[in-house]
């Protein structure tokens, strides 16, 4: 049987269809992805079932595909099918986007929050292949953990299990999910944006001028991807932001590791593109504040699905929830 996968990102969105056997995943086909900012949920909703349609046309008709599984940024709803109101993609407030792609398609669709529909991937595909206890850290435009745990994969009472995002780590800082100095202010694309924006004014206003704002686009240039690069050039204001931004990772990362003893953290998107750069400062503050056996044995790894963990993702969220209805009928 074949997959459809939908990866409903903050930033953008893809549909592919696919092919999960064992530990290998093949994407056989991938639509244009989408971006995300400025299209209405309903627009979006219509196009992307339209390259669900299509993708089940490559698949021979709807007979050869197991259905759809959507990987979404929370909070939400799965078993409803609802997305709530995710910080990340704001003016979808609780779409019912499994039924929707239902009914225009004719294929059963499951939803899942993307750090967990992640971390299935990374667990059976990629970096946390073996692992009883891990956890999968987004990284990403959000940042939410996916939590394996005993095996199997830890929702919380209602859904929202691994909001890490929420936990505020200092009362100063960026702001992500609303809350300045949280988890996700620091770590995520958006906020580190908005902490090397406070950085570079700081060095304006002392008469410098930083190499990172000096692009076409001035100040509104300014993204994580392009502090990533600077800093890999050597760039010292964007190896300083970094180096930052690692102490608030270790911070968090030891926090999770004293909660749940997990054997292996998978850590994606600009963490992977960045680990020389952001992981050292990140482990000097383990060293110190999470309890020495608690750390010994916990690896923090890089995803080793890389870019394609977002298609991998939703692809597993079909695969997974289509075998655990079997296994639950039979
Ligand atoms: C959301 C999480 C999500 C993460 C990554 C956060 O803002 O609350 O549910 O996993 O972003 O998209």
């Amino acid at each position: 049987m074949l997959e459809i996968g939908v990866d409903l990102g903050g930033t953008k969105c893809a549909v592919c269809l696919g092919e999960i056997v064992d530990d290998n995943v093949k994407i056989l086909h991938k639509c244009a992805v989408r971006p995300t900012k400025s299209v209405p949920a309903e627009k979006m909703l219509k196009l992307l079932s339209d390259d669900i349609r299509f993708c089940a046309q490559r698949a021979g008709g709807i007979g050869g595909v197991c259905g759809i599984g959507v990987s979404c940024g929370g909070p939400l709803d799965s078993r409803a099918g609802l997305i709530l109101s995710p910080p990340n993609l704001p003016g979808w407030d609780r779409v019912p986007v499994t039924d929707y792609f239902t009914e225009k398609t004719g294929l059963r669709a499951w939803l899942c929050n993307d750090a967990d529909a992640c971390a299935l991937a990374e667990w059976k595909l990629g970096a946390g292949k073996g692992c009883s206890n891990m956890i999968f850290l987004t990284f990403g435009t959000g940042l939410g953990a996916g939590l394996i745990l005993n095996g199997r994969l830890y929702k919380g009472s209602c859904d929202m299990a691994g909001e890490v995002g929420h936990i505020r780590l200092e009362n100063w800082g960026p702001c992500g999910y609303g809350k300045a100095g949280s988890f996700e202010g620091f770590c995520s694309g958006g906020g580190i944006a908005q902490l090397a924006k406070l950085m570079i004014l700081e060095q304006l206003q002392s008469g410098k001028q930083p190499a990172l704002c000096r692009g076409e686009n001035g100040m509104e240039g300014v993204t994580a991807a392009r502090v990533g690069e600077f800093a890999k050039t050597g760039d010292p204001l964007a190896r300083e932001i970094l180096r930052r931004v690692g102490v608030q990772l270790g911070k968090g990362l030891s926090i999770l590791m004293d909660v749940l003893n997990p054997e292996r953290i998978v850590i994606g998107s600009i963490f992977a593109r960045c680990y020389d750069e952001i992981y050292p400062f990140a482990e000097q503050v383990i060293e110190r504040e999470a309890l020495p056996a608690v750390r010994k044995n916990c690896r923090v790894v890089p995803s080793t699905l890389l870019e394609n963990v977002g298609d991998a993702a939703a692809l597993m969220t079909a695969k997974y929830n289509y075998e655990t209805e079997l296994e639950h009928e039979g």
